[in-house]
């Protein structure tokens, strides 16, 4: 076997899921997985298209129209990038791994947000990449001294930007767009921006390094279709970069898949076009869940700031003096509710948990309840 895939580990998060199927009572706050059904409009244009028999292959970046409503979206966010610099995915996750394997060769650098989402660790190591994390500070900002020494010190080949943020719920804010863009600008590694939940950044602005004209010719854009439109199982997603860039992960893309579900496509196209409405229905639920999940749990006793997007809370159990895996390992046995220990996502994740609000409010209220009857009575 392989001795880089060897190394690794399945992800944390999976593993204490596996934990939570042996406890079938518990309620599970662990997984990345709107509860929300698929817009109907994006479901019919699935129907449609295998009525149509679109079930052949279909051009390697994807079908041109998806790739315009893409590159359209984007330009809603002050992103810009033409529908040539769009390259449909299976899922984010293929995304990434794509634009791993195109970017770096063995024992090259790549520095990765800790905490952050397990795979870019994970991918890193499969390819033999070296991975070295930077920190997030207190409010899961970057830690821009200790961003700046590991730069100087590890000179990267390139850097995993993510918010809004899986586990912690932040977001890029305007002053750390701005601040790192000073950081950036004179350096020449790629930025690999994970941007997965763009459509659930809770605040009126949207904040992105790709929006800097200067600093495109180095980005790589990976979104998808998963959690915006609910399709985690139909495996959609994109990455954008430059030509030079982009025709090179072409090529590890399409020896790896030839391309995305084409059924998929159709629908994702669909969704672009006259689903948004969904999408932002989706986002303000999940912003009655985010404050209901906060209030309760700063209620309780909790640490946490209010998150500013994606579907996650990352509350502090510092004062609850147990460490993280031991703390939801009892809260699963005791109080019957799962989350996922922060250590899953990096060292620094530690103390903390990660909360998946995308279940509905009757479980929340459940388990919050659940929660509070194991802790205090
Ligand atoms: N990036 C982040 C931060 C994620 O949380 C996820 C899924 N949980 C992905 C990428 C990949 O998503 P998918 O492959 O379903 O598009």
């Amino acid at each position: 076997m392989n001795t880089n895939v060897k190394n690794i580990e399945i992800s944390g998060i999976r593993k204490f899921y596996n934990k939570v199927i042996q406890v079938p009572d518990a309620i599970s706050l662990t997984l990345g997985q709107p509860d929300f059904k698929a817009p109907l409009v994006v479901k019919n244009a699935m129907i449609k298209a295998l009525e149509e028999n679109k079930t052949v292959y279909t051009p390697n970046a994807g079908i041109p129209e998806l790739r315009k409503e893409i590159s359209k979206y984007l330009e809603s966010m002050s992103i810009n990038f033409s529908p040539d610099e769009v390259c449909v995915t299976v899922g984010g996750s293929e995304g990434l791994y794509a634009t791993f394997q195109a970017i770096l060769n063995p024992k090259d650098v790549i520095l990765v947000p800790n905490p952050a989402y397990p795979a870019y660790k994970a991918i890193g190591a499969l390819i033999g990449a070296t991975v070295i994390e930077y920190n997030l500070d207190d409010k899961f900002s970057i830690d821009l001294d200790d961003l700046k020494n590991k730069i100087k010190e590890f000179k990267p080949k390139a850097m995993v930007l993510s918010y809004p943020s899986n586990p912690t719920g932040a977001v890029m804010e305007k002053a750390l767009k701005e601040k790192l863009y000073s950081l950036l600008k004179d350096e020449s590694l790629y930025i690999i921006s994970d941007e997965i939940y763009a459509s659930l950044s809770y605040e009126e602005e949207y904040y992105s390094l790709c929006q800097y004209e200067d600093l495109i010719n180095r980005c790589i854009y990976v979104s998808g279709f998963s959690k915006m439109f609910s399709l985690t199982g139909l495996r959609i997603g994109y990455i954008c970069a430059k030509d030079h860039i982009l025709k090179e992960i072409m090529k590890v893309h399409q020896y790896n898949v030839s391309c995305a579900p084409s059924i998929a496509q159709y629908g994702a196209y669909e969704g672009l076009k006259n689903a948004m409405e969904d999408a932002e229905s989706m986002k303000k639920e999940f912003i009655l869940r985010r404050d209901y999940v906060y209030n309760y749990l700063i209620k309780l006793g909790f640490k946490s700031d209010k998150p500013k997007g994606a579907f996650y809370i990352f509350p502090d159990i510092s004062t609850f003096q147990q460490n993280s895996e031991i703390f939801c390992n009892n809260m699963l046995n005791s109080a019957k509710v799962a989350c996922v220990p922060g250590s899953a996502f990096g060292s620094r994740g530690e103390n903390h948990i990660r909360i998946s609000y995308c279940c509905s409010m009757k479980q929340l209220n459940e388990s919050l309840e659940n929660i509070e009857k194991w802790l205090y009575v």
